[in-house]
């Protein structure tokens, strides 16, 4: 059996989903032929993901954080994107993993990134990680939310290395005033 599945989210959103394994869901976005992903999962697992884009051509990752489980794969990709504080502490907010391969990725940029019908709006919010970073793609108010936030209202955790409570529970405020209409978290289920 796969050790994923991969099913539509919208009309253009697409997710991969881990069945068992210890990584991240992988969000596809789609337009002409391209697409921006959101997370890369874990190396193991990077068969299916490059199975699951097929011809297309990736524009762009944006990672959610550098935790393994959701980055490890972004070095199969030229355009990787990941917040500088945690692009700086990778292998620190790793270390509780020995296998964990640095991937080469770029620094964020924090301004609004347009794609084909998508406007995605990346929003630092430091707790889980420092350079926690979720999307928020706002035409269809979708929140790609990484380990910020789980369908249920199910916190992200805060005692991993460099992990911050205080910061994190001003975080979690800022993602709750988005207002948004479908999220998409990094495990998990989704919650519309
Ligand atoms: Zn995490």
């Amino acid at each position: 059996m796969a050790k994923t599945e991969f099913f539509k989210v919208t009309d253009s959103v697409y997710c991969l989903r881990p069945r068992q394994t210890l990584s991240s869901n992988v969000y596809f976005l789609e337009h002409q032929n391209k697409l921006v992903l959101i997370d890369t999962g874990v190396c193991s697992l990077y068969p299916e993901l490059k199975n699951a884009v097929g011809s297309r051509l990736v524009e762009k990752v944006l990672v959610t954080h550098g935790h393994f489980d959701h980055v490890e794969a972004a070095g199969f990709f030229e355009k990787a994107f990941l917040h500088k504080d945690d692009l700086n502490n990778l292998s620190e907010l790793n270390s509780f993993m020995p296998s964990f391969q640095t991937p080469k990725v770029l620094p964020l940029d924090l301004k609004k990134i347009q794609f084909g019908p998508f406007s995605i709006q990346p929003i630092h919010v430091p707790g889980h990680t420092p350079g926690s970073t979720v999307y928020f793609e706002e035409n269809s108010r979708v929140l790609f939310s990484g380990d910020s936030l789980f369908a249920g209202g199910v916190h992200g955790r805060t005692d991993l290395p460099l992990g911050n409570q205080t910061e994190y529970t001003k975080s979690v405020e800022k993602i709750l005033a988005l207002n948004y209409s479908l999220l998409c978290p990094g495990h998990g289920e989704l919650e519309r």
